[in-house]
């Protein structure tokens, strides 16, 4: 028997929240919600951050899933080439929180990028991969690595299609910040954005994997208020609107939260927005 728990917002703490109708087509039946407060786009009911982990570890990992795949080189290629070019890695510590195989931390090792890396990942398969690679890694959850005596502290933090995933997207943000040294950064990079042209029919967006696998769906502005709230300053964001991602690097600080002048959504806007891609979806296939 699955234990969940009803979440209110994460970004906002609000309890209202309307049901995305077009989304049940096409989760098997998972509502997705907005929050009528801040627009944010949320899965309610969630199991615990142990159990999400190891539905990523065991079903969605591992056989089935690679990240040595074109696509996937080039969307880490250009998340190291946006943090060399802000924060410049050469010598520097950087962590990846959800390390998978490790593929983005050799690629900033190696090569002309000179970083000095460490991975956090939960699947014990992808940990002995590290290994073989010589990368320094803790295999287990940020809650246990943060939980743990040999916690480091490091120039960079990397949530790179992750913070999507987890079942408490302020909590992975709070320690990665608190892993950070004074002045370190985060980079935030998400394929799951919203409010944004589409770019692929909407059952390649939302599936019918456990529905809190992939809890968040964020928009520039809920992943910088997500930010603002963890105790970060956006200082760097890429072209989302014409790009596969979205990737945001923030400097850890410590300037004084106003909670009026935090970014939101129109939350009528988003479900316009689902409903129109719904619209759009329908069309393809009626013309395909
Ligand atoms: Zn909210």
């Amino acid at each position: 028997m699955t234990n969940l728990t009803v979440f209110s917002c994460d970004l906002c703490g609000s309890a209202e929240a309307s049901e995305i109708p077009e989304a049940r087509h096409y989760t098997g039946g998972h509502p997705l919600h907005v929050c009528r407060s801040c627009g944010f786009v949320f899965v309610r009911q969630r199991r615990s951050a142990e159990a999400i982990a190891a539905s990523w570890s065991n079903d969605l990992f591992g056989a089935k899933y690679t990240a040595r795949i074109p696509a996937v080189v080039a969307r880490q290629t250009f998340v190291a080439e946006m943090l060399d070019q802000a924060v410049s890695l050469a010598g520097k510590s950087v962590c990846d929180i959800g390390a998978g195989e490790g593929s983005f931390l050799e690629m900033i090792r190696d090569g002309r990028y000179g970083a000095d890396v460490f991975g956090i990942e939960p699947s014990p398969g992808n940990g002995k991969l590290m290994a073989g690679m010589g990368i320094p890694h803790h295999v287990g959850t940020i809650e246990t690595y943060m939980a743990s005596d040999s916690k480091r502290r490091f120039d960079v933090a990397a949530i790179m299609w992750t913070l999507e995933n987890c079942q408490d997207c302020l909590g992975m943000l709070r320690s990665a910040a608190e892993m950070l040294k004074p002045g370190g950064h985060v980079v935030v990079s998400t394929g799951s954005r919203i409010l944004v042209p589409f770019k692929k029919p909407l059952h390649y967006y939302l599936g019918t994997n456990e529905p809190d696998t992939h809890a968040f769906r964020f928009s520039a502005n809920s992943l910088k208020r997500a930010l603002l709230l963890s105790g970060f300053t956006p200082r760097h964001i890429n072209r989302f609107i014409d790009h596969d991602v979205l990737c945001i690097i923030a400097e850890k600080s410590h300037e004084p939260l106003i909670p009026d002048t935090l970014p939101s959504d129109d939350p009528d806007a988003v479900l316009d927005f689902f409903a129109r891609w719904h619209h759009e979806t329908q069309e393809f296939f009626r013309l395909a």
